[in-house]
């Protein structure tokens, strides 16, 4: 049925050189200080691309005290608001006149579809830029009116040195929802990127570094969590730490920061979100549109809409299209033009002799999350959901995923329970609203949450009830630089994007001066 098996055979070459690959402190590409590199895999293959630098706790540390420089003597907080937003607003330039290396970077080393890279993410990566010099010289503060013969004034200050920790499944975008905030309030930064998608940060910083971004403001390192991101979560000169994972990370980061200065912690983490098509929606529509919700990205969204709850009356008819369109989606080499589906992301990980000896020998490459996605399409067969289409891997090199659709699916299953991250999608029965509403928010996460409904009382109910950070009503996945996103429950801490978003990197000073000066 799925005419793939053979994709992956003739693979496109890349259009596109790797040419960084070290660490970005102090404004100079340096190797790691042990001299340590890790390789950087292509996931239609498993082939090696390149080495990267391997950051650890020492390479965080120069980092750091370059940003504690940068920040403490100047010149980025000390520049006017006006001209840290000429830089965002070059740097912006730089990355649109750049945009086909860096789709191509992009999809390389994450195997997202190019034509998605090039035509959605470059774009989207420009106009976050664009919003967020735009914000730049519009922080204000505000007076006070205290009570008493008090002038009183807020002063909105960067935090001082912020550590960003980014995901693999949009390392640029995820990139930018941290670097623009943070810049644009006049902090500098130390971001440490995912080891499995090191490249594309290393290139838009060296576009910084044209665009004239001062040393120090910006450090990059690539390396590996439990090293160099447990080094930067609990480093005493970081003021703020913003993170973007798994949960189960994302406890360790706060705690990273609890023990160590008390730095501020913004999370944004796993989600498991509803998508509720009510029996008044057009059905087409609805297939079509929980299909995006679920399958974007190879699946691999944070705010993947993998609980698909259809109400009765129109179930049977929507499961059956449902699969006829995951039979139709196209997988394959994510160069090729038309491909929807490139492979699964490879997790690089680090055993834990590695840890205790620190040795490189012992890095593996492992397909686990690969497995991962192949392991709860078993226990689905297992708990005996219905198994409509997919199920299995396709071909027998790189890691391409059968688009899978379960049907008969239950509250209480595995699949209906934890983020899988791949594309399988699970599909639920609905009797009434008030069951509906129940059993979407009996979750312990609350990213986001869809609703396609025809009746504007059924939308209003639903945006109200639903327990989550976004609801999308008839649209999913839509983000905009303006839109704040981020999660309720497990699902993390704080917003990224918009207005909202500032907040992560601003200190609020009080500022009481009398009205009438008692030295006089
Ligand atoms: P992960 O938590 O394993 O890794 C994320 C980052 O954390 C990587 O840079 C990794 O190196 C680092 N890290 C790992 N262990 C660490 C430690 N002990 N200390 C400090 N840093 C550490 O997550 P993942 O599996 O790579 O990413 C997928 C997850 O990210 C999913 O759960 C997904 O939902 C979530 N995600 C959330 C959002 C969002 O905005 N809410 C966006 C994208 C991805």
């Amino acid at each position: 049925r799925f005419s793939t098996a053979t994709v992956i055979e003739e693979l496109i070459t890349p259009p596109v050189q790797v040419t960084y690959t070290q660490n970005l402190i102090n404004g100079h590409f340096v190797d790691a200080a042990s001299g340590k590199t890790f390789p950087t895999y292509d996931p239609r293959t498993g082939e090696v691309i390149a080495h990267i630098a391997e950051g650890d706790a020492e390479d965080v540390n120069r980092a750091v005290a370059a940003a504690r420089k940068a920040f403490d003597e100047g010149p980025w907080p000390k520049m006017t608001p006006y001209e840290r937003s000429r830089i965002l607003l070059r740097f912006a330039d730089l990355v649109e006149k750049h945009s086909e290396e860096l789709a191509a970077l992009e999809t390389w080393d994450n195997g997202k579809p190019h034509e998605q890279a090039a035509k959605s993410e470059l774009p989207m990566l420009v106009r976050l830029f664009h919003y967020y010099a735009g914000w730049a010289d519009k922080i204000h503060g505000l007076t006070v009116p205290a009570d008493g013969h008090y002038h009183v004034q807020t002063l909105h200050e960067p935090i001082g040195v912020a550590g960003q920790i980014i995901p693999w499944n949009f390392p640029l975008l995820m990139f930018a929802w941290k670097v623009g905030p943070a810049l644009a309030c006049g902090n500098t930064i130390v971001l440490k990127t995912a080891e499995q998608t090191p490249l594309t940060a290393l290139y838009v910083a060296k576009l910084f570094l044209e665009a004239g971004l001062p040393p120090g403001v910006l450090n990059i390192i690539s390396g590996f969590g439990p090293t160099a991101g447990a080094a930067l979560a609990s480093h005493m000169d970081v003021d703020k730490i913003a993170f973007t994972g798994s949960t189960e990370t994302g406890k360790i980061v706060q705690e990273l920061a609890a023990r160590s200065n008390l730095k501020s912690v913004t999370l944004e983490l796993g989600g498991k979100s509803p998508f509720i098509i009510f029996d008044d929606a057009d059905i087409d529509k609805a297939v079509e549109l929980a299909h995006f919700a679920l399958f974007f990205n190879q699946g691999q969204c944070c705010c993947a809409g993998s609980r698909t709850y259809v109400h009765e009356h129109i179930y049977d008819e929507f499961v059956e299209k449902a699969k006829a369109r995951a039979v139709r989606r196209s997988v394959g080499d994510p160069f090729k033009k038309g491909i929807e589906q490139g492979p699964q992301f490879i997790r690089v990980s680090l055993s834990l002799d590695t840890l205790k000896q620190n040795s490189k020998e012992f890095l593996q490459i492992d397909s686990e999350q690969f497995q991962k996605v192949l392991r709860y399409i078993k226990s689905g067969i297992e708990s005996n959901a219905t198994l409509e289409c997919g199920g299995d891997r396709i071909g027998n090199r790189g890691y391409f995923v059968q688009p899978t659709v379960f049907s008969n699916v239950q509250d209480d299953m595995l699949i209906a329970q934890d983020e899988i991250f791949g594309p399988v999608q699970s599909i639920l029965k609905f009797k009434d609203i008030n069951d509906v509403i129940r059993r979407a928010n009996a979750t312990r996460y609350g990213l986001a949450a869809g609703v396609f409904t025809g009746s504007v009382e059924t939308a209003n109910t639903m945006m109200r009830a639903l327990r989550a950070g976004t609801v999308w009503i008839n649209c999913f996945d839509v983000f905009d630089a303006a839109i704040p996103f981020g999660g309720y429950k497990m699902s993390g801490i704080g917003r990224e994007k918009g207005i909202y978003s500032l907040n992560n990197y601003l200190q609020v000073k009080a500022v009481v001066s009398p009205l009438k000066n008692p030295a006089w």
